[in-house]
């Protein structure tokens, strides 16, 4: 018998779809299932999708300027699996797993290469904080949490020191063999610089930010080093957060096809609570607002971060993956969207995620 079975869900494709789960693992896709199972979920009406993934968040409650609880970003939202982007380094992610590991939703880290993190703004300031023995020892301590490492490459983090933190990021990965988050924003590092030590995989997060170094050029078209890194494979990453999206900029992008690859939000409690993010599903409308489809946006948040992210059982409802689901509604209500910059939007469309299910345990929202 299996542990719970999802029935009379509707794929993003408009199909009937139904799920059974044993052991938090998907044994069965289809149309209909009428197996017996110990737990039976009636999803009539609802989308399904595999749960969502939010590549970029900050959700360690013991710092002090980004922090949050994983409960509170996660499955509260529709998220099943949240990706720490850097709050911490190899100074203090192990008090960070600790607490990490009893939450609801699954979490997972990158790590700063800067040993505490983003204690201050500035953390890459001062490279005698990067410490890359240290950085390894604690990859190879948590392999299961640590699933790739972080840079911040903008003016307030890095102070007098250009690209140099990325370079040691650079070299760290080459080492690691792990995914590479580079944060952009304010000059320097010149955009066109930095561009130039990325390579294929490498995650660009806040890659529709509104500030003059971003990959819009005075004209409204974007800049031709990143059209070009788009294309070889550098990896286009929303990461919202308080300053980083801008409607402008990513309309401009998307009008010379250059759509993010993920979509994620850069959320903690500020930003969650007193917006411009709220959560992942009012991120989602902003991109459908942009012009993507409910099918690009959903895979933005569950294959492809998946798949950017090396999680090689998450982001698909296949037999065999985690039973990590969510399911929403999409609703027509109007709605006011607002970007990091305060440009507003109205739409009529609203996402509302309903229940998540994480490794087959049902969380209705
Ligand atoms: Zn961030």
């Amino acid at each position: 018998m299996y542990d719970l079975i999802i029935k009379n869900a509707t794929t993003i494709d408009n199909q009937p779809i139904s799920v059974a789960v044993t052991n938090g693992k998907i044994e069965k896709v289809a149309q209909e299932i009428h197996d017996e199972a110990r737990e039976i979920f009636d999803a009539n009406g609802l989308f399904l999708s595999a749960g969502w993934i939010d590549a970029h968040v900050h959700c360690f409650e013991k710092m002090d300027l980004y922090y949050d609880y994983p409960d509170k970003v996660g499955v509260e939202n529709g998220v099943t699996t949240i990706v720490d982007a850097g709050s911490t380094g190899e100074n203090n992610i192990r008090d960070f797993y600790e607490i990490a590991k009893n939450a609801k939703t699954n979490v997972y880290a990158l790590l700063n290469i800067s040993k505490n993190g983003i204690v201050t703004q500035d953390e890459l300031s001062d490279l005698s904080r990067v410490n890359e023995t240290k950085n390894i020892e604690r990859i190879n301590e948590l392999p299961e949490f640590i699933i790739g490492i972080k840079a911040r490459m903008s003016k307030s983090v890095i102070g007098e020191n250009g690209v140099k933190p990325l370079v040691m990021a650079k070299e760290l990965q080459k080492k690691v063999n792990l995914p590479l988050m580079v944060h952009i924003g304010t000059a320097p590092v010149a955009l066109d610089e930095l561009f130039t030590y990325l390579e294929k995989g490498d995650i660009v997060t806040h890659c529709f930010n509104g500030k003059d170094n971003g990959i819009l050029d005075t004209n409204g078209k974007i800049k031709e080093f990143a059209k070009t890194a788009y294309h070889n494979g550098v990896h286009f990453d929303i990461g919202h957060g308080t300053d980083s999206f801008n409607f402008e900029v990513a309309l401009r992008a998307k009008e010379e096809d250059i759509l993010a690859d993920t979509i994620s939000t850069d959320i903690y409690s500020r930003n969650r609570e007193y917006g411009p993010v709220y959560n992942m599903a009012t991120t989602m409308e902003k991109l459908m607002f942009v012009g993507y489809s409910l099918e690009e946006v959903v895979t933005r948040v569950t294959k492809a971060p998946a798949k950017a992210l090396g999680f090689t059982t998450k982001g698909e409802v296949k037999e065999g993956f985690d039973a990590d689901f969510t399911l929403f509604e999409v609703a027509n209500e109007a709605k006011e969207l607002r970007d990091s910059n305060g440009a507003t939007k109205e739409v009529n469309q609203k996402i509302i995620p309903k229940t998540a299910i994480i490794a087959g345990k049902v969380y209705n929202i």
